[in-house]
């Protein structure tokens, strides 16, 4: 029986099998193996899902679910502080958990994994002319149980049994074959849409166990992105009277030029933005150092994070052997100053950022087929667990990183 093993990402999903002993990354319909994690429904209430979802996002921005691994396991409260910056309809109904509004329905952000994930199930089908019935899901290190069920139940409802629920960090060192390294301390350095995650992994003779984990849950490059927004939203306004904030599509627009400037700059050091919208027409060039400059106070969110990490697990960063980059954001060159900043070295970024975790996972998929040997993973509890007792007060039981 296959296994396969998917990434479900916050802004782009992977799916992946072992076939004879190596990794094989499916391709979607554009040709891509990223699938955007990305739902639109139509009028009628039909969701498409992926590059199709994305192609019609800004036309059908209301109807557009995109980003919403970040509330997973999460209620209404805890999501105030990004809900004016998405375009989309929450339901006020269900504090306990984030519902979407779309038409007169309303859609779970587990519902919405499930849509990604039978859309990736099917893709995998189609391709290897098989059923997929089984599958290993990676999840962020720093997940809380809620949201670990909250994954594993999206899978189920998507048709799949999830055999194992992976850590993101934990997948790229089997991605990069640490395994077969006789020993070693690794830190991870993820840093994707929504997400941002640090993990330091001691591996010997197959053994992988994790010291410490950090991060947190609200740090990507779709900051970036809204950043670029808000200050040229305002150049915009200055300069044409239109603010492009004002309406969801001259918003989504927006973004998702300030997104595409962002990537140019990652290579070029200079690039040209353009905003068309209602007849209204802005450009001027953007240099990378003035993009530095506007995410330098996101950028610098990471470092706390990798410091308290490297502290649980009572390292210094000259203990650390190998530094590994993962995720579509570490192609940003201030990122990778940052990480070399932090670690004193040069990280290792050999293998694509945007395969590497579910590399990983299709690697642990066919571990657990008995495709790929013997390999035991030891992984610690991200997040004190405790009992609640008088007054509210929780009397932690098992502490993090245990
Ligand atoms: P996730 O794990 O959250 O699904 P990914 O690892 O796919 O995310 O990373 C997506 C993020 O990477 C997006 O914010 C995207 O804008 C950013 N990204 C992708 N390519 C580049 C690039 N060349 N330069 C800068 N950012 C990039
Ligand atoms: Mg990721």
């Amino acid at each position: 029986m296959t296994i396969v093993g998917i990434d479900l990402g916050t802004t782009n999903s992977l799916i992946g099998v072992m076939e004879k002993g190596r990794p094989r990354i499916f391709r979607g319909e554009d040709g891509g193996t990223l699938v955007p994690s990305i739902v639109a429904f139509d009028a009628k209430g039909k969701p498409l899902v992926g590059s199709l979802a994305k192609a019609g996002k800004i036309q059908n921005v209301l109807r557009t679910i995109y980003s919403s691994k970040r509330f997973v396991g999460k209620g209404g409260k805890d999501v105030e502080p990004w809900m004016h910056l998405l375009p989309f309809d929450f339901s006020k109904s269900d504090d306990q958990m984030v519902r979407f509004s779309i038409n007169d329905k309303t859609y779970t952000p587990i519902e919405i994994a499930a849509f990604v994930i039978r859309h990736l199930k099917n893709m995998a089908q189609c391709q290897m002319l098989e059923k997929v019935e089984k599958a290993v899901i990676t999840v962020p290190a720093y997940f809380n149980d809620a949201q670990r069920q909250a994954t594993k139940f999206a899978g189920e409802l998507a048709g799949l049994e999830v055999v194992r629920i992976l850590n993101e960090p934990t997948a790229a060192c089997l991605a990069y074959g640490l395994d077969k390294k006789a020993r070693g301390t690794v830190a991870i350095f993820d840093l994707g849409g929504g997400t941002f995650d640090i993990s330091v992994l001691r591996i010997s003779l197959s053994v992988f166990e994790v010291l410490a984990t950090n991060g947190n849950t609200a740090l990507g490059g779709d900051d970036f992105d809204h950043a670029i927004a808000e200050k040229l939203g305002k150049e915009i306004t200055e300069v044409t009277g239109l603010n492009p904030m004002s309406t969801p599509e001259g918003r989504s627009r927006l973004i998702s030029e300030a997104e595409k400037a962002k990537r140019a700059l990652s290579d070029a050091t200079e690039t040209l933005f353009e905003w068309n919208y209602c007849h209204t027409r802005f450009e001027r060039s953007l240099s990378r150092s003035e993009l530095e400059k506007w995410i330098l106070p996101i950028v610098r969110q990471a470092e706390d994070p990798c410091r308290r990490c490297m502290a649980d697990a009572r390292l210094n960063p000259e203990d650390i052997t190998d530094v590994i980059l993962v995720g579509g954001s570490t192609r940003v060159p201030l990122v990778k100053k940052l990480v070399e900043e932090i670690f004193q070295r040069k990280p290792i970024c050999t293998l694509n950022p945007d395969e590497v975790v579910a590399i990983g996972a299709a690697v642990q998929a066919g571990v657990l087929m008995g495709q790929a040997g013997e390999l035991l993973l030891l992984d610690v509890i991200p997040l004190s667990l405790g009992i609640e007792t008088m007054g509210g007060i929780t009397a932690k039981l098992i502490h993090r990183n245990s």
